[in-house]
């Protein structure tokens, strides 16, 4: 017991080593950042919008809901961004996806930091057998991604730009519950782990941080894992402060919060009692 404290001791304190030796991040470097973030009307996409505005970066924000984004637009402005726009957008609409990058580029002059954040609503709950549903989630979260991030890619380039990834640890582990949702992160793990790859390859300008996030507390998550789940949610706005830093200091993935590093980290070392562990943490009554 006492060998496996030291070694998880030893552990934390190499990967808080690592985590800060890997992240000089210069708030001034965000001055007058052009950065468009999705999925930006609530949650920690909203958040995102607000630590970016604070830090002086010049922004567009996109969601569906025009007039909650003209409201987060409006703090922006008040919080110091030196220019905020929004533009309505359904991510289930492909040339929606291209056309918000379109509009970012014209209006702001070029793009350094590309923000993929949104979601869509997806039930919660033992699947029920719903494919359609399932192709218009991997639409929403995970094709528009690919096409928004094909869109700014020649602009990234020219700028020495990032596409920051906002992924789940349900992308890297098998829970129940949230299957279509899972199967669009374990995409986008699978996607931009390749293409991290493929432009380090081509010696390319533009770097991706894909983001691993655990239980964060935004309205949406707690409705869902109400009665089923009962464990730490972390602030929303912390998640977005981790995820920008990770992007500014041009990170390879970043994981938030800590445990679930140890999560990915252990994943495969024992099945039987990792799988044990995940359906105990769930309440099921059939
Ligand atoms: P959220 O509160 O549900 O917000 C989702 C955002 O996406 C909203 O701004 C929503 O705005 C927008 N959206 C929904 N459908 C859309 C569509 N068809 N087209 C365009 N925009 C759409 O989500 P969150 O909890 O902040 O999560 C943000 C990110 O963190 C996601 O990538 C999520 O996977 C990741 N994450 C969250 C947690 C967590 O516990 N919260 C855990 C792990 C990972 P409109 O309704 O106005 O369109």
């Amino acid at each position: 017991m006492k060998l496996y404290a030291k070694l998880l001791c030893s552990l934390s304190v190499a990967f808080i080593a690592v985590r800060w030796s890997a992240s000089p991040f210069n708030e001034e470097s965000l001055k007058g950042a052009r950065v468009l973030v999705t999925g930006a009307s609530t949650g920690i996409g909203e958040q995102l919008a607000y630590h970016y505005a604070r830090l002086g970066a010049q922004l567009i924000i996109t969601a569906r809901r025009g007039n909650v984004l003209e409201e987060v637009v409006r703090k922006c402005q008040e919080m110091g961004a030196q220019r905020a726009f929004f533009m309505p957008a359904d991510m289930a609409i492909p040339s929606d996806a291209e056309r918000v990058v379109q509009y970012t580029i014209e209006q702001l002059g070029g793009l350094d930091f590309l923000v993929l954040n949104h979601i869509g609503p997806s039930p919660y709950g033992m699947w029920n057998g719903d494919v359609e549903h399932t192709r218009w989630l991997l639409e929403v979260n995970f094709l528009s991604y690919l096409q928004m991030a094909q869109k700014a890619l020649p602009t990234l380039e020219k700028s020495k730009g990032s596409i920051v990834v906002v992924s789940s640890l349900l992308g890297k582990l098998c829970g129940p519950f949230a299957l279509p949702y899972a199967a669009t992160k374990f995409a986008l793990n699978g996607f931009f782990g390749g293409l991290q790859h493929e432009l380090a390859m081509q010696k390319s300008n533009v770097s991706i941080t894909m983001c691993i996030l655990g239980l964060i507390d935004t309205d949406s998550a707690m409705e869902k894992i109400k009665g089923y789940i009962n464990m730490t949610a972390y602030p929303a706005h912390d998640a977005a402060r981790h995820i920008i830093e990770a992007g500014a200091s041009r990170q390879s993935e970043t994981f938030y919060p800590w445990y679930t590093y140890y999560a990915c980290l252990f994943r495969d070392w024992f099945p039987y009692f990792r799988d044990q562990a995940i359906q105990n943490s769930y309440t099921y009554n059939p």
